[in-house]
C-alpha cells in the first residue's frame, strides 16, 4: 500500500509533452500527469520563411517545455502514415519536405527523453478511448471525415498497429473500384466518395451541370457551405449529403463485420452536419449489416474531444508508454 501511494506520488511528478503536426500548423502541448487541462499550449505556423518545419517543431518543444521539470516523454501525433518500427513519417500531407523524416530519432538526439510517434486519427481514437466518447469502452472504431477521412481501431483495450503500424486506414478502403480518383492515388476509395473535399468536389460538379441549386451563388463550395445550405432545404445539398453518408454507412457495416466494435465514433467537421448526414449512415448501417446482433448494443455517437484529440492522443500515449 505504501509503496503504491509512493508511486501514486511519483506518476504525478511526471511530466509529458504531447506534440500534433498538422499541414498549416504545428501544436506542443505540456502535460503534468493525471491532470487534464496542459500547463503550455505553443501553436505555430509549420512553413515559415526563417525555419525549417523540423526546426519549428524543435522549437515550439522548447517552449511548451515545464521549466525545471522532469518530463518523461514525448508523443508525437503525425499527419500522415507512420512506419512504427523505424520511428519515421513516411510521408505527411503538405509538408512535401517530411519524407520518411526520422522524427523519433531527430528529437530524442535533441531532447533526451524517450520519443513516441503515431498517426493522428490511431491517436485521436486514444483520445477518445481514455478521455472522450469512448471512456468505458474495450473495443472502439474511431472515424474522423474531414479534409480526408481517417481511422483509429482500439480492441481489447489496445491501439490495433499491423505488422509496421499502418492498420486501419479506414477512409482507403474500396467503395466503388470504377469510382473517382482518392487522395492516395487509388480509385473508388471511401474517402474519394465521402470526405469534405469530395462532398465540395461533387457539388462543384453538380453546379456545372446546371442544376439548380443555392451553392451556384458560392464561388467555391465547402462541405460546411454544402451543410448550411441543407439546413436551409436545398436539394442538391441534401441530396449530396445523403451521398457522402451512404457510402459511410455501407464502409461502417463493413468495419462492424470486421471489428465487431461496442461504439462507433465520429469525428471531424462533416460529421457536424447533423442529421442530413447521420440519417443516411445510420439507414445504410442497418441495411447492410449481415446480422442484427452488431447493431443490439453499438452506441453511434460524435467525437468529444474537439479540435485536439490528436494532441491528447498523444498525450495518452506517452503517458501509457512510460507508466511503471
Ligand atoms: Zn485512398
Amino acid at each position: 500500500m505504501v509503496s503504491n501511494l509512493f508511486m501514486l506520488y511519483l506518476g504525478s511528478m511526471s511530466y509529458y509533452i504531447a506534440v500534433d503536426v498538422g499541414g498549416t500548423q504545428i501544436r506542443v502541448a505540456s502535460y503534468q500527469a493525471e491532470k487534464l487541462e496542459p500547463l503550455r499550449l505553443i501553436r505555430r505556423r509549420t512553413h515559415s520563411r526563417e525555419n525549417t518545419p523540423e526546426e519549428t517543431l524543435k522549437q515550439a518543444i522548447k517552449d511548451a517545455w515545464p521549466e525545471s521539470k522532469p518530463v518523461k516523454a514525448i508523443g508525437i501525433a503525425s499527419p500522415g502514415p507512420i512506419d512504427l518500427a523505424a520511428g519515421t513519417i513516411i510521408k505527411a500531407p503538405n509538408i512535401p519536405q517530411w519524407s520518411h523524416f526520422p522524427a523519433v530519432d531527430f528529437l530524442e538526439r535533441e531532447f533526451k527523453v524517450p520519443v513516441y510517434l503515431d498517426n493522428d486519427a490511431n491517436l485521436a481514437a486514444l483520445g477518445e478511448w481514455r478521455y472522450g466518447a469512448g471512456k468505458g469502452h474495450h473495443d472502439i472504431v474511431y472515424i474522423t471525415v474531414s479534409t480526408g477521412i481517417g481511422g483509429g481501431v482500439i480492441i481489447n483495450d489496445r491501439l490495433l498497429h499491423g505488422v509496421r503500424g499502418l492498420a486501419a486506414e479506414l477512409g482507403h478502403v474500396t467503395v466503388d473500384p470504377n469510382g473517382p480518383q482518392c487522395s492516395c492515388g487509388q480509385y473508388g476509395h471511401l474517402e474519394a466518395f465521402s470526405s469534405g473535399t469530395a462532398i465540395a468536389r461533387r457539388a462543384h460538379e453538380r453546379i456545372q451541370q446546371g442544376v439548380n441549386t443555392e451553392l451556384s451563388k458560392v464561388a467555391h463550395p465547402t462541405a460546411r457551405d454544402v451543410a448550411e445550405a441543407a439546413e436551409k432545404g436545398d436539394r442538391l445539398a441534401m441530396e449530396l449529403l445523403e451521398d457522402a453518408g451512404k457510402h459511410l454507412g455501407r464502409a461502417f457495416a463493413d468495419f462492424l463485420h470486421i471489428f465487431n466494435p461496442s461504439i462507433l465514433i465520429l469525428g471531424g467537421g462533416v460529421t457536424l452536419s447533423g442529421r442530413y448526414i447521420l440519417e443516411p449512415i445510420r439507414n445504410a448501417l442497418s441495411r447492410y449489416t449481415m446480422s442484427p446482433e452488431y447493431l443490439e448494443d453499438l452506441v453511434i455517437t460524435l467525437a468529444q474531444l474537439g479540435d485536439e484529440p490528436g494532441l491528447v492522443g498523444a498525450r495518452v500515449m506517452a503517458e501509457s508508454a512510460t507508466i511503471g
